[in-house]
């Protein structure tokens, strides 16, 4: 496996892959790695000749008052992992190689599909990310890309924005990886105090039980959305940001459950805020 810093330098490798007609595959993530993002290469491995993994902590996705600076980081352990995973690139760029000083551009998706959930209490977050997401595909330009549906709205944001801008990759959503207990894996779930990773566990056991509603026919959003909050309010450190339930492609609320539909969940526990979603064909 090579790692490298600069654009230059990954450009370098993917020219030279592209000229034997190599297929790359590219997974986009901000280190500290775990078994989620380790599917995601997994999944590459197996679709692509060339899998380039990047390790970038994006400053522009991060709000002032969020943990851009607490935010884990073990490059050492994360290198020993992809490479174990068969990547073949890995790209480790420092801010100033993607935010040089003078740095003026960003891609900004409109209308709700950026403005609720997330967006609403993460303001200029889905910004951050399409900005530096379309720099990584311009950069590598990879054939896939490969995204977690853990963090659905931005799996729904990117596919959007790839329509819009006519980038010409596949965008392949891959499932949620979950701990024996139901809570999805998450880079910030070390920060998770021992009564607080106990607590955690009812996100997904909330919405576990209304994907199970719903299966017995449920077909009432409200009914759910109000379950789910209730559900979630029984554990003492949970302080709810949304519970919503909305069309998993739109991101628009629904009143009757039918379609593609998505029950996403943002709840901070302690101080980690924590997402979590399900997604369901109704
Ligand atoms: P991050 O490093 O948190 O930006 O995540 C990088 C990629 O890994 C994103 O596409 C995430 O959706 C994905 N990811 C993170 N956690 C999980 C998980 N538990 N299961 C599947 N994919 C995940």
């Amino acid at each position: 496996m090579k790692i490298l810093n600069t654009v230059d330098d990954i450009r370098e490798e993917i020219k030279a892959a592209r000229k034997v007609n190599k297929s790359v595959g590219l997974i986009p993530t901000m280190g500290f790695l775990h078994e989620g993002h380790l599917s995601l290469i997994k999944n590459a491995r197996k679709e692509n000749d060339i899998v380039v993994v990047s390790i970038f902590v994006n400053p522009t996705q991060f709000g002032p008052n969020e943990d851009l600076e607490s935010y884990p980081r073990d490059l050492d352990r994360d290198r020993k992992l992809v490479e174990e995973a068969e990547c073949d690139l890995l790209f480790v760029p420092e801010v100033d190689e993607m935010y040089p000083s003078g740095y003026k551009t960003y891609v900004e998706v409109e209308g709700n599909i950026t403005k609720r959930l997330c967006g609403e209490s993460r303001k200029g977050h889905f910004k951050g990310v399409t900005s530096v997401v379309s720099k990584l595909f311009n950069i590598v330009s990879p054939d896939r890309a490969y995204f977690g549906q853990k963090d659905a709205q931005q799996v729904a944001v990117i596919e959007q924005m790839v329509r819009d801008l006519n980038f010409d990759i596949e965008i392949i959503p891959c499932p949620i990886v979950r701990e024996e207990d139901g809570l999805a894996l998450s880079s910030r779930n070390i920060y998770l105090k021992p009564m607080e990773r106990e607590d955690a566990t009812i996100l997904s056991k909330s919405l576990f039980k209304a994907k199970e509603m719903i299966e017995n026919g449920e077909k009432d959003a409200k009914i759910i959305k109000d379950f789910v909050t209730y559900n979630i309010m029984t554990v003492e450190y949970a302080k709810i940001d949304y519970v919503e339930v909305v069309s998993a492609r739109t991101l628009e609320e629904i009143r009757t459950i039918e379609g593609d539909v998505l029950i996403a969940v943002a709840v901070k526990i302690g101080e980690p805020r924590l997402i979590d979603n399900i997604r369901m064909e109704v």
